[in-house]
């Protein structure tokens, strides 16, 4: 089919994002959405105990799936705003039209993002608080005062990004979840790539739960020691891709938390006619989702943990003693994932620059993606790679640059 398109596939080692498709999902859950595309259903009564069998696998009271997480941002901001108001519901994306109806949400600076049009679309405004990211990057840090003073009536939600160094100016989730509560305003958490670790799925809004990455990691001989465990944070709504970490169809997102958010969100969402309607999934994707967790809760996590660290090791050494080009492992993710990736850099004795590396590897057969750091690297990612993918980049690598 990409052939007929005249479409060239591409290696990922750039990571799971949208752009570069995501994630590739695994046989059971394909098997899931071929099995669920031969018979109809009432998409109600599906979303509705599909949503249940997700809730208990992820230790959750309940959950919703929706299209994406960028559509998880959109409903869990309206059901804030609206709660099981109908009246609110009908006026998105206007609801400050209907009195005494909360329309702002606060966000720290330093977790501003691209994506956080999807919360604005909802006719809300942002009140920020906190250090912008390049401060948060030199140290500077919230205090727990200044999201106390705006938190008045007038406040829907606070919303937390937990995306990276520059979002650690940002105060701690559970001291959130404390001041946000004492002012009976509840907070979203946007996971949508924390996965890994698998136990953020029950850390920020579930019950709390076993730490099956932190064990891995520490199994692996990555990290010196591992919690017994994580607790749950109280958070009222976690949201999570279900096309990243999780492998399931691209167009799946995940809603999980309170019960009553989780209600909102579900007369608001597909295949109700409000807001939440063109952000529909399909009986497919509804059960691809499904069996993408349930897969993802049985892997082996200390396999994977291991195949990181040797993939990120395997294009280390690819670029080994070659000039000017310096090779390193770096932690934690572009998200701030635990879990390492590889930056080159390309220095001035180097035989080539990395934006003509950038273009000689994606001219390259196979072509290869990688996520550009600054002016002179990139990294290498090896959450997206598959089986004998590192090797292939690492050839490459060494390839054009003896060439060069
Ligand atoms: C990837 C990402 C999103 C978007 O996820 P989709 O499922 O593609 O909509 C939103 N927020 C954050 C923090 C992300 O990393």
């Amino acid at each position: 089919m990409y052939e007929a398109l005249g479409v060239v596939p591409v290696i990922n080692g750039f990571g799971t994002a949208t752009r570069v498709s995501g994630s590739l999902m695994p046989e059971p859950v394909i098997a899931a959405m071929r099995e669920a595309s031969g018979s109809y259903v009432l998409i109600d009564e599906l979303l509705a105990s599909a949503g249940r069998r997700i809730a208990q696998l992820t230790r959750n009271d309940a959950a919703y799936i929706c299209s994406s997480a960028t559509a998880g941002l959109v409903l869990a901001t309206a059901a804030c705003i609206s709660g099981d108001d109908p009246a609110v519901m009908a006026a998105f994306p206007h609801p400050g039209t209907v009195a005494g109806v909360p329309t702002k949400v606060v966000i720290h600076r330093c977790e501003r993002f691209s994506y956080d049009f999807s919360v604005r679309s909802t006719g809300i405004s942002f009140v920020e608080i906190g250090p912008t990211r390049e401060e948060s990057l030199r140290g500077v840090r919230t205090s727990p005062d200044e999201l106390a003073r705006v938190l008045d009536g007038s406040v829907a939600a606070v919303l937390m990004v937990p995306n990276g160094p520059h979002t650690y100016g940002a105060l701690p989730i559970g001291e959130v979840v404390t001041i946000a509560h004492a002012h009976g305003v509840p907070v979203i958490v946007d996971a949508a790539s924390q996965i890994p670790a698998v136990e953020n799925l029950w850390h920020f809004s579930g019950h709390g739960g076993p730490a099956p990455w932190a064990h891995a990691l520490h199994a692996a001989g990555v990290t010196k020691s591992a919690p017994e465990s994580v607790a749950g944070l109280g958070v009222d709504l976690a949201i999570f891709s279900g096309g990243k970490g999780l492998c399931g169809p691209a167009p799946t997102g995940l809603l999980l938390g309170r019960p009553d958010l989780i209600d909102s969100i579900t007369r608001q969402g597909s295949p109700n006619p409000l807001i939440g309607r063109p952000m529909k999934v399909g009986k497919e994707e509804i059960c691809g989702i499904v069996a993408a967790v349930e897969w993802y809760l049985a892997t082996d996590f200390t396999a994977l943990a291991r195949r990181y660290e040797a993939d990120v090791r395997t294009v280390i050494d690819g670029v080994d003693g070659i000039r000017g080009v310096v090779a390193t492992r770096v932690w934690p993710s572009e998200s701030g994932q635990p879990m390492a990736r590889a930056l080159v850099t390309f220095g001035p004795e180097a035989p080539l620059t990395r934006d003509r590396m950038q273009v000689r590897l994606m001219g390259n057969r196979p072509r290869i993606a990688v996520w550009n750091e600054g002016d002179d690297g990139f990294h290498v990612n090896p959450q997206t790679l598959r089986p004998g993918e590192a090797a292939v980049i690492a050839d490459v690598l060494r390839r054009i640059l003896r060439s060069a």
